[in-house]
């Protein structure tokens, strides 16, 4: 065995990435079979081994692992996910990470952009009824990944970063008046202002919610 497989997964492109939103590609990469929590994400080198970027599993099965990654504009994760090639090959850390749901919330409320559509598809997917609030923010329209019962809002053009967008559609949410367990992930500072009105208006003690910063304007590679 080589020492890098006993930190990395290899794995390959199995064909050229599709769009499935109008930013969104889908990647798929054949690989072993991966144990993995909906909520988790692998970290890909996407230029040489250094060079890493974070994505969350959209999906998988015992030949391999789905992805879909935003194509934002410049940086080497964009432009690796753009430039995929059928057969080439991947390397990855394995599924890690803990913004998974809580099985024992009360009830559970996911609030994020794009990005953070991701992972709360197979989130929201294994959740099997229980009761939830997805609120997220796109784009537009055709920026909506295919989940259900979410309460969809858009931006229209205005920036993702601190949107205000997302944090007054969280203020309109009529929510039970206990806390639930919050998923909070995307644009780091968008989601410091909703925890803040989860915390400061509503009460939601700290650690009944789950942050997890996805990107943020001027930073490189968040995770
Ligand atoms: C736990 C975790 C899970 C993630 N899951 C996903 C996922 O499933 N799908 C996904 O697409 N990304 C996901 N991300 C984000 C991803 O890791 C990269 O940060 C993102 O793809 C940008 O990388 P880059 O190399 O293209 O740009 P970078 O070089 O890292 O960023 C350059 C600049 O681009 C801008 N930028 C970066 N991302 C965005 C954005 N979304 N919108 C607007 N501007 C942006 C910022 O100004 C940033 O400073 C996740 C991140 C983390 C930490």
């Amino acid at each position: 065995m080589r020492l890098r497989d006993l930190f990395f997964v290899t794995g390959t492109i199995e064909d050229a990435p599709t769009p499935v939103t109008k930013r969104m590609l889908r990647l798929r990469i054949n690989c072993p079979t991966q144990s993995w929590t909906p909520g988790q994400q692998i970290r890909i080198s996407v230029d040489g081994l250094l060079t890493r970027r974070t994505y969350s599993i959209w999906d998988g099965d015992e030949t391999g692992l789905e992805l879909r990654v935003l194509d934002h504009g410049d940086g080497p994760g964009a432009r690796w996910a753009r430039t995929a090639r059928p057969g080439q090959e991947v390397v990855f850390t394995k599924p890690e990470g803990s913004f998974v749901p809580r099985p024992d919330a009360p009830y559970h409320l996911f609030v994020g952009e794009e990005t953070a559509s991701v992972p709360f598809g197979p989130m929201l997917r294994s959740l099997n009824g229980s009761p939830h609030h997805a609120v997220i923010e796109v784009d537009t329209p055709d920026d909506r990944l295919p989940l259900e019962n979410v309460h969809w809002h858009y931006r229209e053009g205005a920036p993702a970063a601190s949107s205000d967008t997302l944090l007054n559609a969280v203020r309109d949410l009529s929510l039970p008046d206990e806390p639930g367990v919050a998923y909070v992930a995307g644009e780091a500072k968008t989601i410091q202002s909703v925890r803040a009105h989860l915390v400061n208006d509503r009460g939601w003690p700290r650690r009944t919610i789950l942050t997890k910063p996805f990107w943020t304007p001027g930073k490189k590679g968040m995770e």
